[in-house]
């Protein structure tokens, strides 16, 4: 199943079409294959199902024949270089099937002259736990993987995991996927909360949240001894590294100006901010901009000598006039 994919290049997708095609004259041609274009008295027998809403007002079969399936999983069992399981697998996919190790083997155990994708059609539905389309499986494995332990960065990105070489890196292996999920959230809330941490602080918010991975998972196993004593610990630790929680209180007096601004953006939109003048021009920042910034810049660019109101030199004629 996880073999990589080998293609061969040369097959070609050709399925012709029946020598009988359907003939809306005919009484016994109410379906027909939109493959091969046989006509057909009753779908039960004839045609597979699916349980993709994609078929749902087609009774839920199919649109093309039992043949026909037969036919197109030949070749693409010769597109994937002989490799049943992948074009199983690329079948399942398009009619929306689930597709399941298990039902692989015993499709292959049983022998006989019927093609394999036919024994899986018949056997598909059978213990895997009411799983009914791809998607299903999909959904299956993806929580399977979740309690994987990941063994190596390489592991990461070959095998479908939503988790970070960066966060590899930063935690070292042996984790499960929802371990680094938990471990990189509570993260970066803390580093949130604490945008000046020193190096020594770092220190201290990751073992902080190897803390919260083992308290989570003390949780889930309902051990609340454990939980206890580990939420004891997390406490000192916090303590100990002088880290702070979200405060409620108004901190912009520790804070430079834009930091605050950043805080407000944060939050609330600036336009909608109530109180206004706490935040007026008091000290006269945009008089001093415009007078020692934005005036000296305009004469630097067009060559304009335009004075400052107050500290310039006057002109020669000016003396002249006094
Ligand atoms: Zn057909």
């Amino acid at each position: 199943m996880n073999s990589p994919k080998v293609i061969d290049e040369s097959v070609e997708f050709k399925i012709p079409r029946a020598l009988q095609q359907f003939n809306p004259q005919n009484p016994k041609h109410k379906f027909k294959c939109t493959c091969c274009g046989k006509g057909f008295s009753v779908q039960k027998g004839n045609f597979q199902k699916s349980n993709s809403p994609l078929f749902q007002s087609n009774d839920g079969f199919l649109p093309w024949c039992k043949e026909c399936t037969d036919k197109y999983v030949n070749i693409l069992t010769a597109f994937y270089s002989g490799n049943e399981e992948h074009a199983i697998g690329h079948f399942c996919q398009q009619a929306d099937w689930v597709y399941e190790l298990e039902v692989l083997k015993m499709a292959k155990e049983i022998s006989g002259d019927r093609s394999r994708i036919s024994h899986y059609a018949a056997k598909k539905n059978l213990n895997v736990d009411g799983r009914k389309t791809y998607c299903d499986s999909i959904k299956y494995n993806y929580k399977l993987n979740q309690y994987n332990i990941i063994q190596s960065k390489e592991q990461v990105k070959s095998e479908n995991y939503s988790v970070s070489g960066a966060a590899v890196d930063r935690w070292g292996v042996g984790f499960t996927e929802i371990d680094y999920k938990n471990l990189d959230d509570h993260y970066r809330m803390l580093k949130n909360n604490n945008p000046n941490c020193d190096s020594n602080q770092e220190i201290f918010i990751k073992s902080l949240c190897n803390l919260n991975m083992l308290m989570v998972r003390a949780l889930k196993d309902g051990d609340s001894d454990k939980y206890v004593k580990l939420s004891e610990q997390y406490s000192k630790t916090f303590t100990k590294a002088g880290l702070k929680t979200v405060e409620e209180k108004d901190s912009s007096n520790d804070e430079t100006f834009c930091m605050t601004l950043g805080f407000i953006s944060e939050y609330t939109p600036e336009e909608f901010y109530k109180d206004k003048k706490l935040y007026e021009d008091w000290d006269n920042i945009g008089e001093y901009i415009d007078r020692h910034i934005t005036r000296p810049m305009i004469n630097l660019e067009t060559g304009s000598d335009i004075r400052d109101k107050e500290f310039y030199v006057p002109n020669e004629d000016e003396y002249e006039d006094e």
